[in-house]
């Protein structure tokens, strides 16, 4: 199906944003009013533009207060569409926007509203325009697309149809299921947005709040499936009001748009109907319609994190390995053909990277010593890079030197890396023994990474939740709000289906907490945080404090509280406390316990942690006392 955005949802002038849309492959445009007003040339210059980047002008929108008016209002309302008509004629825009009228002069007769749209279709139709009728949400008394379509029938005309925006259906928690039961050539035009559940009143929550599919909580791809179940064939769009879109660069937000467009023809062309009446009448997408639609591999099985590398200059490498053996990593040996050293325990593995021939060292460079790759172990690396260019992913490879074997990646939305290998990959394969005697035995104390937590700018968190669900199929689970004693952090965490990988990412607002302290050091997004997970955390905490490992200290007075909260004894209590361990239990009793080193650098800091019982979250309750404890150790003075 043809692909479309609104040029509401981008930032810049409209060269910028044709341009943009151009760039992410688009087949074309909702025209926005607003940005031909500001535009300095005709409505001909901006379809000679349009017409060079190959780009079709799909929809002109809006046209605001039109049907239902008294007499007078409703005559000059015409010869305000002729005058947009004489625009679209210039634009070649064949289709109108007419959003249901919010004015308090509009009446409430869909008669009359029938009546005044059929006329302004004939008026329409003796130019070759077509009008497509939306239900705003909000509107004065037309709020429903099934009002729209009562209405629409009424007026019976040929070149008036439905124009169906899932954003004003499903913000009002309406059901689309009754889509449906409109012939799929009346519906005129199909827009999609996402949003975030939120407690507003909806047209703030739909002007400010709305987001790509994919990085809300509406179900869009069901909306969109019953449109398409009905018949419908237009072009899929995107019109989103966001005000994080409207400050970002116009090329990166085309380039999630169309990631997510592409997600959600995926979830469509997989599409079930679960409406009430699927159990007598169920909806099906045609084979025809599928083929239309995108149909990338599926994600191959993710399963487990196989192992990190760090970008490092020699001296922060030296002070890293000394952390890695204190966390109970083994020193595996030098790589044979680049100065890169490998680390390794349990069913992982880190690679301390400071070859200056490299992409670790340009990383390096713009970043200071940080997680510049994460490996991920899959079935079907072939399918999963595959899956990820026809997401807009860029593919990486490094040089190789003599029978190297190559390492396909992915690159990530802040230009790091993710690698992915199969089951096969031999993470030692190129590296050199130590000589018998040189490595220092140590006991391992972690078997797996249990997850990998990343700090992001406030407005980048849309991107990453879009690019872990559409490229990785991870699932995001629910936010939390976590108070740092210099503001709120928000949290959200994306995991596989096996919970064997877990990315939780943060967020925050204020530029003084730890979140924003490491971003700021990070000139970026950047892992902010390592988490180890072990089957016995007090021995771990014997075995690297042995190590000379310094973990971050926790006031007396949190065990206080622990124990009056949840009722432990004594005698566990004082063993949390005098291994700094934190503790933790769900609902369902599910416990947590977990230990953090010191912050490296105000960079990252690395966790150990141990889970029982069925127990899935990140200790959120104690970030508040780990966030207070790392301002406290801060290197980097506060301000
Ligand atoms: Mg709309």
């Amino acid at each position: 199906m043809r692909r479309s955005i609104a040029t509401v949802s981008l930032s810049g002038t409209l060269q910028e944003k044709l341009l943009a849309v151009a760039a992410a492959k688009f087949d074309g445009v909702e025209l926005f009013e607003n940005d031909l007003l500001f535009f300095d040339g005709t409505a001909r210059d901006v379809r000679q533009m349009a017409e060079q980047l190959g780009l079709k002008i799909m929809l002109f929108q809006p046209f605001r207060d039109f049907e239902a008016m008294p007499e007078p209002m409703f005559r000059r309302n015409l010869d305000r569409a002729e005058r947009k008509f004489d625009l679209m004629a210039e634009l070649d825009a064949p289709l109108m926007l007419v959003c249901s009228n919010v004015s308090p002069a509009a009446m409430d007769e869909d008669s009359l509203a029938a009546a005044q749209l059929h006329e302004l279709a004939e008026r329409a139709a003796a130019r070759g325009l077509r009008i497509g009728y939306e239900a705003l949400a909000w509107g004065a008394h037309v709020r429903t697309y099934q009002q729209v379509w009562n209405i629409v029938k009424q007026a019976d005309h040929s070149h008036l149809g439905v124009i169906l925006d899932s954003f004003h259906t499903l913000a009002l928690g309406g059901d689309p299921a009754g889509i449906r039961e409109i012939p799929g050539d009346k519906i005129f035009f199909l827009q999609m947005a996402d949003a975030p559940k939120l407690a507003m009143d909806v047209l703030s929550w739909s002007r400010h709040f709305r987001c790509f599919p994919g990085q809300g909580d509406l179900d869009v791809a069901n909306f969109a499936a019953h449109a398409i179940a009905a018949g419908y064939r237009g072009p899929l769009s995107l019109e989103i009001f966001n005000d994080d879109f409207r400050a970002a660069a116009p090329a990166l937000t085309a380039r999630d748009g169309m990631r997510s467009l592409l997600f959600l023809e995926e979830q469509i062309r997989h599409w079930q109907d679960t409406s009430p009446i699927a159990a007598t009448s169920p909806a099906i997408i045609s084979v025809r319609a599928k083929a239309d639609l995108l149909d990338p591999p599926p994600v191959p099985d993710i399963k487990t994190i196989a192992f990190l590398e760090f970008a490092v200059d020699q001296s922060a490498g030296n002070e890293l390995a000394q952390w890695l053996i204190g966390l109970g990593f083994e020193r595996v040996g030098k790589h044979r053909l680049k100065d890169v050293t490998l680390y390794r325990q349990g069913n992982f593995a880190v690679a301390l990277n400071a070859e200056l021939e490299s992409f670790a060292h340009s990383y390096f460079l713009l970043h200071g010593v940080s997680v510049c790759a994460v490996g991920l172990r899959v079935t079907d690396p072939d399918a999963m890079l595959a899956r990820a260019e026809l997401f807009g992913c860029k593919r990486f490879e490094e040089r190789v030197g003599p029978d190297e074997m190559p390492m396909p990646g992915i690159r990530s939305p802040d230009g790091s890396l993710i690698y992915v290998v199969d089951e096969r990959f031999n993470v030692a394969a190129d590296f050199s023994r130590e000589p018998e005697g040189l490595a220092d035995p140590v006991a391992q104390i972690a078997c797996s990474i249990d997850h990998v937590g990343q700090a992001l700018p406030g407005d980048h968190f849309d991107t990453w939740l879009l690019y872990y669900r559409a490229v990785f199929g991870l699932r995001p689970e629910e936010s939390w709000v976590l108070p740092d004693p210099y503001g709120l952090v928000k949290s959200r965490a994306l995991i596989n289906s096996s919970r064997t990988v877990r990315f939780p990412l943060s967020f925050s607002e204020s530029s003084r907490t730890v979140v924003a302290r490491s971003l700021t050091t990070f000139s970026g997004a950047g892992v902010n945080q390592v988490a180890f997970a072990t089957n016995d955390i007090f021995q771990a905490v014997v075995d690297m404090r042995k190590r000379g490992m310094t973990l971050l200290p926790i006031p007396e007075n949190y065990y206080h509280d622990l124990s009056a909260r949840l009722a432990l004894d004594d005698d566990f209590i004082q063993k949390l406390q005098s291994h700094d361990v934190l503790f933790d239990r769900d609902a369902q009793g599910g416990e947590f316990l977990h230990v953090y080193t010191q912050s490296f650098h105000d960079r990252f800091f690395f966790e150990v942690v141990q889970r029982s019982g069925g127990y899935n979250q990140y200790g959120a309750v104690n970030a508040p006392v780990r966030m207070a404890a790392q301002a406290r150790t801060a290197t980097v003075p506060q301000v």
